[in-house]
């Protein structure tokens, strides 16, 4: 049997390997995942719940050895890996909670009830930034409203994956979650196989082609995709706090978070103490390997990575933007904390998703100017906006799911987590976004 090697970033070094899934392999998956989804449906919203959390209590031990797995697997340091595993320990708890109460029948007349019924299938998808966490966000209420998973994790992060899964199945029923390994060819195969619903996490191209695939099936989908991000910082913006958000922003999880500030626009009147600021915090930042403390960028997840932000980077320089610290030709596998002024339109840093440890600034003489530039973009998962009075004003005409005034996106707990135009179909997160892993009936009698 074909095997799929898992390989550490930092030193291109095999660290384990899974078994491939073969396309062939899919109907007999399915036919478990059927199998148990039967028997799941059946059980109560407190019972699902309650083997749900015994489940993850098996997570509890494995705690510091699933942290290291994904610092090795994907690179982030040991620090931010342990929180990773931390709040996916932890959701069970309010999450299962949260989807409960979300998917609890409900009485709208006295003839009228309205139910929240399994979809079957859920084939789920996820990406390797947060290998842990954003397979965890859908698997929750995608086991809680009573279907049975199929996931395929990102080929980067197989091992992540299968610890995870091995954890929950000591206590789940056989089948109820099961594991697909492989890289887009089986994540095609399994979104065209008779599944009922594709809950995916992952980049816009990736999503386009799922949504595609899974049109003649008429699937049900939920998406998160990527973001282009764009910050704000109005004249009479704390310069300080902007900045030190600014620099955090782009530089965490060494910039390879769907919401990480991508481009920001500064009023040119402040422009420079902004920019100086800027320097000082990203001077702090330091790169290494996972494992030595005090790193807080790590290298790069693979060489195709690498590469994509060197590119962008490159063609920023020959468009005729200044590198006010790092540059452009980074050996692998660091990509150097980088901030670069002088951004323009034409540019990929600007047009495109780059996913690296970049801060890349652009002056603006009027604030429709910048609002514009925020808004020309396809995607439009997150937006930030610094600013004084005004602030709110210029938030209302950001188009993106989460906007942040002063502050970074998301909210409170219980807030949906949600992409406007092409970062997102569907949602996750809030009863709402709950809901969209049930079948919705509605009983009259
Ligand atoms: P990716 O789209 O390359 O891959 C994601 C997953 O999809 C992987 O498991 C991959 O094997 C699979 N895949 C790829 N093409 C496929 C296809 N045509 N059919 C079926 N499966 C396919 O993304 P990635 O590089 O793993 O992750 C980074 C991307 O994810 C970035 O764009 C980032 O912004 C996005 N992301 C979004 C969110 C969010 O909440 N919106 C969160 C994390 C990451």
């Amino acid at each position: 049997m074909s095997r799929l090697i898992s390989y550490d970033p930092l030193t291109r070094s095999a660290i384990g390997d899974v078994a491939l899934t073969e396309a062939a392999q899919l109907p007999e998956l399915l036919r478990q995942a059927r199998l148990a989804q039967t028997a799941w449906a059946v059980l109560t919203l407190a019972q699902r719940q309650q083997q749900l959390r015994l489940a993850y209590q098996c997570l509890i031990p494995l705690q510091d050895d699933l942290a290291k797995l994904i610092s090795r697997e994907m690179g982030k340091d040991l620090r931010r890996a342990g929180y990773e595993v931390g709040g996916t320990i932890h959701s069970a708890a309010y999450l299962t909670a949260e989807v409960g109460a979300a998917l609890a029948s409900e009485l709208i007349g006295p003839d009228t009830q309205i139910q929240y019924r399994p979809l079957g299938v859920v084939a789920l998808i996820s990406p390797w930034n947060y290998p842990l966490a954003m397979a965890n966000n859908l698997l929750i209420p995608a086991l809680m409203a009573g279907n049975s998973v199929i996931l395929k994790p990102s080929e980067e992060t197989p091992l992540v994956a299968q610890k995870f899964v091995d954890a929950l199945n000591t206590v789940l029923p056989a089948g109820l979650l099961q594991i697909a390994h492989g890289d887009e060819k089986i994540g095609q195969a399994l979104v065209q196989a008779d599944i009922n619903m594709i809950a995916f996490t992952g980049s816009m191209a990736a999503g386009k082609h799922i949504m595609a695939n899974a049109a003649a099936g008429l699937k049900r989908l939920v998406m998160e995709l990527g973001g282009n991000d764009p910050m704000i910082v109005m004249a009479d913006a704390d310069v300080d706090a902007a900045a030190r958000f600014a620099v955090a922003s782009s530089f965490e999880n060494a910039g390879q978070m769907c919401t990480s500030t991508e481009r920001i626009y500064v009023d040119a009147g402040i422009a420079r103490q902004f920019e100086e600021r800027v320097l000082a915090y990203a001077r702090q930042y330091r790169v290494g390997p996972w494992d030595q403390p005090g790193v807080n960028i790590g290298p790069v997840v693979n060489p195709r990575q690498h590469q994509h932000v060197l590119q962008q980077l490159q063609d920023a320089r020959a468009k005729g933007a200044q590198f006010l610290l790092g540059s452009d030709d980074y050996v692998l596998p660091y990509i150097q904390p980088t901030v670069v002024t002088g951004l323009t339109r034409e540019m990929q840093l600007e047009q495109e998703e780059t996913f690296g440890p970049v801060v890349a600034i652009s002056h603006f003489q009027h604030i429709q100017e910048a609002i514009q530039r925020a808004n020309e973009s396809d995607y439009g998962l997150g937006a930030v906006v610094f600013g004084g009075a005004g602030a709110p004003e210029v938030a209302q005409q950001l188009e993106a799911g989460m906007v942040g005034i002063n502050q970074g996106v998301g909210g409170a707990g219980g807030a949906p987590w949600v992409g406007a135009k092409h970062s997102g179909y569907g949602f996750h997160g809030s009863a709402a976004g709950h809901r969209q892993f049930a079948q919705v009936r509605v009983l009259s009698q």
